[in-house]
């Protein structure tokens, strides 16, 4: 790295949708930022299909200054595809991803890298409050990594957002995972590594408003909850015994008071009823069953790696069989 003072240390990935309200700002504290960090670093916005005046100023900048890069998707893709494409075209070492609206901090960066510094491979920001935000979003957005944490099976850290710095090798094993309905937050979880956090207040947007709204924000929630989690899948099987379980208890209760002639029962009720409920678990179950199956299709097609290696050792030393083989020679002789 020192030894070409051009080589790239940091990118930071930033996703953009129709924020030229925020630019200017975002502009301005980010010159700061590349001013404060003594490596060579790029910024590398993606626009993800903006339709305002946004790409025209982002493209001019690219075009003029060598610290910051544009990549234009052709539609609106999404933030999460939007954060994908721009760490696919990272160079740097350490890569950081935040938001344009300086609801994420350039300042919490400096953070962020001298963890990464103490040798830790993933650092997340986590939120300590959220200012500007509707009661519903803050309501919902704890309530989501409250469910998800619950339903996932692997833990991934609540109140984080995508802003977060990852080293190269993190990106090198998340390429590795193509799966289409991304999840990133809860990908990088996934991958393991040397993770720690830093907290942050998350303060108000700077200008404009937000690019998700509650649908986008469902089908977020969606993604999580379907990628990281066979939860829902098991559901119709729990629902199903249960359902079963009670038909087959009330109809027990009911051939009781049939038999103790009980003047109260309703010929035909009863045993239309147990029968219905019955047929009615027993379909649910059928329907958990195969979505046990579909649940071992979907892991399948995500493509996933099967494991993330962090560090090999020894393994150079295979290579240098021939000078060697002496040396090993030598050590079996000492032990036979
Ligand atoms: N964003 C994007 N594509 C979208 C929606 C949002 O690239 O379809 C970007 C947006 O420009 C911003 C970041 O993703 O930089 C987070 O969006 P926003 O601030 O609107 O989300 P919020 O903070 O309200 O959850
Ligand atoms: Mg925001």
């Amino acid at each position: 790295m020192a030894a070409d003072s051009r080589a790239i240390s940091y990118s930071i990935v930033i996703p953009v949708y129709n924020e030229e309200a925020v630019l200017p700002v975002l502009l301005r504290r980010l010159d700061l930022l590349l001013a404060r960090l003594q490596e060579g670093a790029e910024v590398i916005f993606v626009d993800d299909g903006s339709r305002d005046s946004g790409p025209i100023v982002l493209q001019a900048l690219a075009k003029r200054d060598p610290r910051f890069r544009y990549i234009g998707l052709s539609r609106n893709f999404g933030h999460q595809i939007a954060i994908t494409a721009g760490m696919d075209a990272a160079q740097g070492e350490a890569i950081i991803v935040m938001d344009a609206d300086l609801q994420d901090p350039p300042e919490v960066v400096d953070e962020l890298i001298a963890k990464w510094r103490e040798g830790y491979d993933v650092v997340y920001a986590r939120r300590l409050s959220r200012a500007g935000e509707s009661r519903f979003k803050r309501a919902t957005a704890h309530l989501f990594y409250r469910v998800l944490g619950g339903m996932s099976s692997i833990p991934i850290p609540a109140d984080v957002g995508d802003f977060r710095l990852i080293d190269r090798k993190v990106l090198e094993a998340l390429r590795q995972m193509p799966e289409r309905d991304r999840f990133v937050r809860g990908m990088i979880a996934w991958l393991g590594f040397r993770q720690t956090e830093v907290a942050f207040h998350r303060l108000a947007r700077s200008a404009g408003e937000t690019k998700y709204p509650l649908l986008k924000m469902a089908r977020l929630a969606m993604n999580a909850a379907l990628g990281f989690s066979d939860t829902p899948l098991r559901l119709a099987i729990w629902c199903g015994l249960a359902v079963s379980g009670l038909a087959l208890l009330y109809g027990g209760w009911v051939m009781v008071l049939w038999m103790s002639n009980d003047p109260h029962l309703v010929a035909g009720w009863s045993s239309t009823i147990v029968i219905m409920s019955l047929l009615c678990g027993i379909n649910m179950l059928m329907t958990g069953i195969v979505g046990l199956y579909v649940g071992r299709i979907h892991a399948e097609v995500k493509r996933r790696p099967l494991y993330v290696v962090q560090t090999r050792l020894g393994f150079e030393s295979g290579q240098a069989m021939p000078d060697q083989l002496p040396a090993k020679a030598a050590i079996h002789a000492v032990h036979e």
